[in-house]
């Protein structure tokens, strides 16, 4: 059995910006991820739009390792973030605006990922799956239990960081979530000649796909049965829109790679000491941890209150990433790529705080995490928020 100073279960972009800002603070952190690469849906999803961290003011909202992990998704692939102010990406004309975004490749972004965590000096195990967790009687998360190949192992750490994008770790401690109706349309890459709108470069683009029969009413991910429902409708919708294409056409149009995880937007929200609602959009939060732009249109941008990462069955441990408690149009905001990044890097320095001062995350003085944050960049409040040069 190992013991690390904490432990991050989950290696998408939430797991990634918490084990990197933990390492860096010189605890021994390790990130256990089920599948081959980092990333999770951002990358074996194929999502591949680093959304906005700017607002409506022009500012640039968030920094640190949330900026940083935007600058970096460009290194391996053809998109280009320009020097004013603002992002361009390479051929996607979906966006009418100029915002501080950034497109990447989804493979190149593993091969990044994975260097800069191994260069934290970060434990990492890919492959290895979180199969079971220990808690203590007073409902604190002692231990989890990884598979790798058929390895069983134990871990136990000072704190722990549930980024596995539904809180599947702390719901196997005991953790209450709530569940949210799900939209689907798959997204593909393929080669497609004919259709420059959503282009990588030259023939290599990205489709995405509506499920017209089930839009607007996917039931709620929870159960097994639900997730194998989810993707045998995934790979039919794909089949039947190479299928309705005339032989011919399919020798030039087919697609080269499919989403390795589910492309469910919302799997589940904790039950948290505070909840991010609907229209507080622009409102001063006295414990905000970061600020969340908001990626839909240009509006003022969200603080994000430290009690959403904290839940209020499970001890010893947070969440990070579209697992805390946003609800209702505020979930619709925090559940992208940015906000993992910086609830990520939150929950990493809460754990590595909590690890040095041996104290439970939700014991961590608010107003000590944020000045540790803003050591590094991390921007708490709309009104720390700068204009970009
Ligand atoms: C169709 C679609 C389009 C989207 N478009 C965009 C977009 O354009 N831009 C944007 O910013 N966001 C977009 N999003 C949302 C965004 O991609 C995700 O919300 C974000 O990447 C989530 O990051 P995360 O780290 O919280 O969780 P995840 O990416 O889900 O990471 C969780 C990780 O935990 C791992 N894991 C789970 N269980 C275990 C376990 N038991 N043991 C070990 N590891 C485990 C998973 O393999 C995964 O790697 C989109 C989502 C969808 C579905």
């Amino acid at each position: 059995m190992g013991h690390f100073d904490i432990a991050v279960c989950g290696g998408g972009i939430a797991g990634v910006a918490a084990a990197l800002a933990a390492a860096r603070r010189g605890r021994k952190a390790v990130l256990v991820e089920k599948q081959s690469a980092l990333g999770g849906l951002a990358t074996s999803g194929l999502i591949y739009i680093y959304l906005p961290i700017s607002d409506d003011r022009e500012h640039r909202v968030a920094a640190s390792i949330t900026e940083e992990l935007l600058l970096r998704c460009q290194e391996y692939g053809p998109f280009a973030l320009e020097k004013k102010w603002g992002g361009t990406s390479n051929g996607h004309s979906g966006h009418p605006r100029d915002v501080y975004q950034c497109c990447f490749s989804p493979a190149g972004y593993m091969l990044t990922l994975e260097q800069m965590v191994r260069e934290a000096g970060v434990d990492l195990r890919l492959e290895t799956t979180v199969t079971g967790v220990r808690c203590s009687g007073s409902g604190r998360l002692e231990e989890i239990e990884i598979f790798c190949g058929c390895e069983k192992e134990y871990i136990s750490a000072d704190c722990f960081v549930d980024a596995t994008g539904g809180a599947f770790v702390l719901r196997m401690a005991g953790a209450k979530v709530f569940p949210e109706t799900n939209y689907h349309n798959p997204w593909v890459i393929e080669v497609n000649p004919d259709d420059k709108q959503r282009a990588f470069t030259g023939d290599l683009h990205m489709q995405v796909m509506t499920i017209p029969e089930i839009n607007g009413s996917m039931p709620q991910v929870l159960s097994a049965a639900e997730i194998q429902e989810f993707m045998r409708r995934q790979y039919q919708r794909i089949r039947d829109y190479y299928d309705a294409m005339s032989p011919e056409k399919r020798k030039n149009i087919y697609p080269v790679h499919l989403p390795m995880m589910p492309q469910t937007r919302k799997i589940a929200r904790i039950d948290g000491l505070a909840e991010i609602c609907t229209g507080e959009a622009g409102k001063r939060v006295e414990d905000s941890i970061g600020v969340v732009a908001d990626w839909r249109k240009l509006a003022p941008a969200w603080e994000t209150p430290y009690g959403a990462l904290l839940s209020r069955q499970v001890r010893g441990a947070l969440t990070a990433g579209r697992s805390i408690n946003s609800s209702g149009d505020a979930w619709e905001v925090f559940r992208v790529i940015p906000a993992a990044a910086t609830t990520g890097e939150a929950a990493g320095v809460a754990a590595a705080m909590g690890s040095e001062q041996n104290l439970d995350p939700a014991e961590i003085p608010v107003v000590a995490l944020q000045q540790e944050l803003r050591k590094t960049g991390g921007i708490m409040h709309l009104d720390e928020s700068k204009p970009f040069k």
